[in-house]
């Protein structure tokens, strides 16, 4: 199994093109309703909410809770035989939607952890990863307690 987002899909369509050169610059966009103001993920052409068609596109904020996760141990995919034991998490993003993807090695996520997103442009297109909120403050200097 292959954690890249599809690449079959990565050029986009009219509702995902924006999603996709967005995935390539690192970034996750969310499309929020205009009428109701949620946000929705991924791209669709109507709202599930209220059935509005109007939206407009905003960066995640990158936070999150862990929802659910599995823990493969066994590599579906002959290029990830290398990783396992690796975690694959759902994750509730600030904003409402849920997401998919890795969980940073090390360890599994938790219920109800929260986590920071980071979107790695692929070799194809791009993979979600999570990230503990604690441990990746403890990584970037500008984000540690004083
Ligand atoms: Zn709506």
């Amino acid at each position: 199994m292959s954690l890249d987002l599809d690449p079959s899909l990565a050029h986009g369509d009219r509702d995902s093109r924006a999603f996709w050169s967005a995935v390539r610059d690192g970034r996750l966009l969310l499309q929020r309703c205009s009428a109701c103001r949620r946000a929705r993920f991924p791209a669709m052409p109507g709202c599930p909410y209220c059935g509005s068609p109007d939206a407009t596109e905003e960066a995640a904020s990158g936070r999150g809770t862990v929802y659910s996760w599995i823990t493969v141990h066994r590599a579906l995919d002959a290029d990830h035989a290398d990783e396992v034991p690796y975690s694959v998490a759902v994750v509730t993003l600030e904003e409402g939607p849920r997401a998919v993807g890795r969980f940073v090695p090390g360890r599994p996520p938790r219920f109800d952890e929260p986590v920071t997103l980071a979107v790695t442009p692929s070799r194809r297109s791009g993979v979600l990863w999570f990230a503990p909120l604690d441990e990746a403050a403890d990584e970037d200097p500008d984000r540690r307690s004083p």
